[in-house]
């Protein structure tokens, strides 16, 4: 019994380790904080199994290493590689930066790598524009800051790799700006009944 346990977790250090090295270079903030977690308890169990260990329970103890490590890149790359192209992901699209070709979650502006080259305040402006910009119609004052902080995120990001700043968050914000306006100029919209 103290074999399988030894065996679990080192498997489950190494995997929470290499796993860990992932969540960090990627960004994944809930997966890191979860993965201290398990992180912790192997260590525990690794503490308290070894000191009686005899000469099986130290190949329990080694071998689970290399196990963990394997199956550890295999279900971050299954699961968090946002740079690999997902089949079935209803909202997926196309990175925001220019020429980058990787697909992402349809919430994302970008994929992980350029989203880390937006400066955090630039970063928490596209996310805040994004929650309060109701509909369209209802709030186009909402979708025009919202818009506008796409254009900054993304012409940032540009100006950084020296590629064109052309896009079209940039040459719709306008629109939205105007049919705010127009609605402060005439709220009830009577202008267009005449
Ligand atoms: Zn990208």
């Amino acid at each position: 019994m103290n074999l399988i346990i030894l065996f679990l977790s080192t498997f489950g250090l190494v995997f929470a380790l290499n796993f860990q090295t992932l969540n960090v270079s990627r960004g994944q903030y809930v997966a890191a904080f979860l993965t201290s977690i398990l992180l912790g308890v192997a260590n525990l169990v690794i503490l308290r199994a070894i000191p009686h260990g005899n000469g099986w329970e130290i190949v329990a103890y080694l071998s689970g290493g290399p196990f963990g490590v394997i199956a550890s890149m295999w279900v971050h790359a299954r699961y968090f590689n946002n740079e690999k192209p997902k089949g079935g992901e209803a909202m997926a699209h196309r990175c925001n930066a220019n020429d980058c070709l990787a697909r992402i979650d349809g919430r994302h502006l970008m994929c992980t790598k350029h989203w880390r080259m937006v400066p955090l305040e630039l970063q928490r402006k596209v996310w805040e524009t994004y929650r309060s910009r109701g509909t369209p119609a209802g709030n186009p004052a909402g979708w025009a800051s919202y818009y506008e902080a796409c254009a900054d995120a993304i012409e940032r990001v540009a100006g950084q790799e020296g590629k064109s700043p052309r896009n079209s968050f940039r040459n719709l914000a306008p629109k939205f700006r105007t049919m705010a306006e127009d609605r402060v100029r005439d709220p009830a919209g009577l202008s267009t009944l005449r």
